[in-house]
């Protein structure tokens, strides 16, 4: 199947071809809860495949280092022109390479090495590039973190501490306050982090790498109007090729320009950039206001579906598209039933949870989201199904059954064959 759908590849390296073959078949069968993937439309791989590798285009849109620019610098302007759009920020840059480039970008232009930085600490749900240690950000710059709150209270166990951020951030004074991170399963509150911001002078980035198709189809408040910076992949919830953006208010446009090229990076990838305009131009559609909250509701329905089969969830539940499932009182850790879903065709990752007691190697939870399952048209209906699976996969990876997991990839692989995803050519 795969020589027909990339006949040049197939010819010139058949071994390569039989791997991304393998790949395509691997996406249509299995049920892929890992909440930062998600399937791009047919659309978006074609603009992402283009002649535009070609070429080298060096500065932004009208003030280019190279010639040749006539066609690139109208695709470029039409991703930043349809991000301007439907972020509603004064600028937009769609250069970065990826999410972390994009993050490392907002230090040069705004922070000296040695400077202080305040993030959420990776384990209890930040990202790495926020000043965790063995990232360069937490190396270079002083990261203080910050996380959620432990208490006997379910209303807020789970949830982030505002008093406790605000008390940082006036001890510390951080250049740089980052909210946002990579497992949380709760709304972010964009003004009390503006309003700490404020108080302790910070400039404020808010990282929707996970949210920004939520955010941009309605379904998450928006951090525009309240943040100094948004920083976001373009690959998550938004649906588009592995790329990043960075978006401002129009006081911050050229430090941030400046930082992206020449601070960081060279050249920019057009058929990326390419790729980030079709799918911004789908996520204004009202089919992707729909999508939105459909992965919203989805992921309710499964996290109910979830507690109801006694499944323990960090803050009891998810506000957006991802559920962190803590397997402390399980038989098995987060590695253990993270593999054994894989082999039942439930394709997860394992994590840490807040104030986790293992290592972050051998965690104690999973985490699942719902973006993939939505683009492949499963509804809420269906989530009661996704949540036996993973009943049924966790007690069999306690009782090393793996009988019992190969009954279950059976079964995803059948549902899957009647949903065919985007981008796909199987089904
Ligand atoms: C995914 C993610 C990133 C990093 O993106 P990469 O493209 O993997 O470098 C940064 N911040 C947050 C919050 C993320 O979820």
């Amino acid at each position: 199947m795969s020589a027909s759908r990339h006949p040049a590849l197939s010819a010139t390296d058949p071994e390569l071809a039989s791997h991304i073959a393998a790949e395509e078949v691997l996406q249509a069968e299995t049920l892929r809860l890992i909440p930062s993937e998600n399937y791009v439309s047919a659309a978006v791989l074609e603009a992402s495949g283009t002649v535009l590798q070609n070429k080298y285009s060096e500065g932004y849109p009208g003030r280019r280092y190279y010639e040749g620019q006539q066609n690139i610098d109208r695709v470029e302007a039409l991703a930043i022109e349809r991000a301007k759009g439907l972020f509603g920020v004064d600028h937009a840059n769609v250069q970065p390479y990826s999410g972390s480039p994009a993050n490392l970008a907002v230090y040069l232009a705004f922070a000296q090495p040695g400077d202080t930085v305040m993030g959420m600490a990776l384990p209890m749900g930040g990202h790495l590039t926020h000043g965790w240690g063995v990232s360069a950000t937490g190396s270079w710059f002083r990261g203080v973190q910050y996380g959620v709150r432990a208490t006997a209270d379910p209303e807020t166990n789970g949830l982030i501490d505002y008093d406790a951020v605000r008390e940082l951030a006036l001890a510390e004074r951080p250049k740089l306050i980052f909210c946002g991170g990579t497992a949380l399963p709760r709304t972010i509150d964009f003004a009390a982090f503006a309003e700490i911001a404020r108080e302790a002078g910070s400039v404020l980035v808010a990282d929707v790498a996970h949210i920004a198709g939520l955010i941009a189809g309605g379904a998450h408040p928006s951090p525009a109007g309240h943040v100094d910076v948004i920083s976001t992949t373009t690959h998550k919830t938004l649906r588009g090729p592995r790329g990043a953006m960075l978006m401002c208010r129009e006081e911050h446009a050229k430090a941030i320009d400046k930082a992206v090229f020449p601070g960081l990076q060279g050249g920019p990838h057009n058929q990326t950039t390419a790729g980030i305009a079709v799918a911004l131009h789908e996520a204004a559609q009202p089919s992707f206001v729909r999508y939105a909250h459909a992965v919203v509701a989805n992921a309710k329905a499964l996290a109910a579906a979830l507690l109801e089969r006694g499944f323990d969830l960090v803050s009891g539940g998810t506000d957006n598209h991802l559920i962190l499932i803590d397997l402390t009182g399980k038989e098995v850790p987060g590695k253990v039933a993270a593999k054994a879903l894989d082999r039942a065709g439930i394709v997860v990752n394992y994590n840490t949870v807040p104030f986790d007691p293992r290592k972050p190697f051998d965690p104690s939870g999973i985490r699942i989201g719902t973006p993939s399952l939505t683009s492949r048209g499963l509804s809420t209906e269906h989530m009661p199904l996704v949540a036996d699976w993973i009943t049924r996969a966790v007690d069999a990876a306690a009782k090393q059954d793996e009988t019992a997991l190969k009954a279950i990839r059976a079964e995803v692989a059948d549902l899957m064959a009647a949903f065919p995803a985007p981008g796909l050519p199987l089904s």
